[in-house]
């Protein structure tokens, strides 16, 4: 199927269309074009048909009667990448399920989605865009790219074998998926939270999992040591084979001889799956000559604009995963690579394309993810990210239940947080439950520069289904005071320690 939304302003309309310039020259008549005529209303052409994407185009829909195209080289579009490990681990019966919007819906609100096409380049200047299949004029543009996986170059030279996958499209999800019904025994390489959630889901339905990461922990990059050891605990604890601090080789035949090598060990596998983190897709932006920051990604204004040289473009934008943000604690410009970003990039984007001024602000961003029946996430700023960047922290950590001592079913909880000077800066969880519900509470008190002792204060509501009388947040904070207390002590000089 090429196009999933209406043909409306898809052909060449001669004498009115703009000239696309360079990019233009060469392209054979047959090309259909998505022209701009007197009387067509404002044309938005929006470049990638994922997260941010396909929500900019619902969101322009419900407040204009803009003419949207959303170009995808994906061949599915609105689905939930989040869902597909879960897919994987047969809790959710197929990956059409993860489908949330039809493409009936996009053809119904006139949003014009056309699948399996690239964008080739953007002339800013002539503002058009060039795919494989026509140039399209537009007024307003969103680049919402994405990510692609990123695969370490020791291991790229033999990425092409049968056997060896990347997990990024619905697509991808359903090649993998295929391929793991013969399947006995996977390597995952890469210890985030995506590898994480495969490695519980394939060993949910019985295939034997070593999952290998090159850093000394899992989860190196969003939890402190002593947290990520919960989570190596619970896949242990689950049936997988945890190695660390290891890099994987793949021979060059892996298809045939169904091994990989770690350090000196051979293990046997009949699929590898790459879960080696993603970068940023901003190839078409920077040749269009659009900036692109020190952490990789598309620098946007508050309002998402892009920037070339040193002018910010009002009429075009970036989103999601391809653009940089800045982080809330450190005011470091840094990557945000997840769906809730995402969604709500789009939602601004989408409002100053229809002319609803709205500004996009520093994230601390919320995270949260399954292995079994333990979840484990966080917000802000990890011990590892504080000495990247030089700045003190004090910890305080508490291991509670989450429901009364004699209510059946209660679950352990364990909470780490970090202080910056007095103000909370991050927060560490894993348990059984209630993961998420603190987490979120803990963005907020991040955001509002929540002092220790506004949480010492901090009122909790409590039934014993659903926590314990002194919820174990509170712990937490008097374990960061006594912290506090401690580095002071032994800060002052002997002589005021006499005092
Ligand atoms: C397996 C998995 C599980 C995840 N789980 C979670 C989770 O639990 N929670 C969470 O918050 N996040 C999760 N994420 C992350 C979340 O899915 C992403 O952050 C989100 O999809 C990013 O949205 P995006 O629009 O920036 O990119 P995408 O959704 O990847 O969309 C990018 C789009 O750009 C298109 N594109 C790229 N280049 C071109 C081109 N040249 N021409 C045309 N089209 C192009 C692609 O085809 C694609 O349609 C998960 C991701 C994966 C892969």
């Amino acid at each position: 199927m090429k196009s999933m939304g209406s043909d409306s302003g898809a052909k060449d309309t001669g004498g009115n269309s703009r000239t696309a310039g360079k990019v233009q020259e060469g392209i054979s008549e047959k090309i259909s074009t998505h022209a701009r005529t007197e009387k067509e209303s404002t044309k938005v052409v929006i470049i990638g048909g994922g997260a941010c994407g396909m929500a900019a185009a619902t969101k322009i829909r419900r407040q204009s009667d803009f003419n949207i195209i959303v170009l995808s080289c994906d061949s599915h579009t609105a689905y939930s990448h989040c869902g597909i490990p879960f897919v994987l681990g047969r809790e959710i019966e197929n990956f059409e399920k993860l489908i949330v919007k039809p493409p009936d819906f996009f053809r119904e609100n006139k949003i014009d989605v056309r699948l399996n096409e690239k964008v080739i380049s953007i002339d800013l200047t002539g503002q058009v865009i060039l795919t494989g299949e026509g140039i399209y004029h537009f007024d307003k543009l969103v680049i919402a790219t994405g990510s692609l996986p990123f695969i370490l170059r020791k291991s790229q030279a033999n990425i092409m074998p049968y056997g060896i996958f990347t997990l990024r499209t619905l697509a991808d999800g359903m090649l993998f998926g295929k391929a793991l019904e013969t399947a006995r025994i996977v390597c995952i390489v890469g210890g985030g939270t995506i590898g994480i959630e495969c490695a519980s889901a394939l060993t949910r339905r019985g295939i034997k999992t070593i999952l290998i990461t090159r850093n000394k922990d899992l989860l190196s990059r969003q939890f402190d040591s002593d947290m990520s050891a919960i989570v190596r605990a619970q896949l242990k604890a689950l049936g997988v084979e945890v190695i660390t601090g290891e890099t994987v080789l793949l021979p060059e035949n892996f298809w045939k001889q169904k091994t990989i090598l770690v350090k000196d060990r051979q293990f046997p596998a009949d699929l590898v799956l790459l879960a080696t983190g993603v970068k940023p897709e901003t190839c078409l932006a920077e040749e269009a000559g659009i900036t692109i920051g020190k952490a990789g990604g598309i620098v946007v204004n508050e309002m998402l604009q892009v920037k070339t040289g040193e002018k910010f473009l009002p009429n075009v934008y970036a989103g999601g995963e391809c653009a940089e943000v800045t982080d809330l604690v450190t005011g470091e410009q840094r990557l945000s690579q997840l769906g809730t970003t995402a969604r709500h990039m789009a939602d601004v984007i989408g409002n100053n394309i229809t002319g609803k001024h709205s500004t996009f602000g520093p994230l601390a961003d919320p995270w949260v993810a399954i292995a079994g029946n333990l979840q484990f996430g966080g917000v802000g700023l990890t011990s590892g990210e504080a000495e990247r960047q030089g700045i003190k922290v004090v910890t305080g950590f508490s291991r509670g239940r989450t429901r009364a001592s004699y209510y059946p079913g209660r679950k352990d909880l364990y909470v780490k947080l970090l202080f910056k000077g007095n103000c909370l800066a991050g927060a560490q969880l894993a348990g059984g439950e209630g993961i998420k519900e603190r987490i979120d509470a803990l963005s907020l008190a991040i955001r509002k520069k929540t002092t220790v002792k506004d949480l010492l204060s901090l009122e909790t509501c409590y039934a014993p289904p659903v926590s314990m009388l002194v919820d174990p947040l509170i712990p937490a904070v008097k374990s960061a005071v006594r912290n506090m207390r401690e580095i002071k002590a032994n800060e002052k000089s002997p002589d005021e320690k006499l005092d």
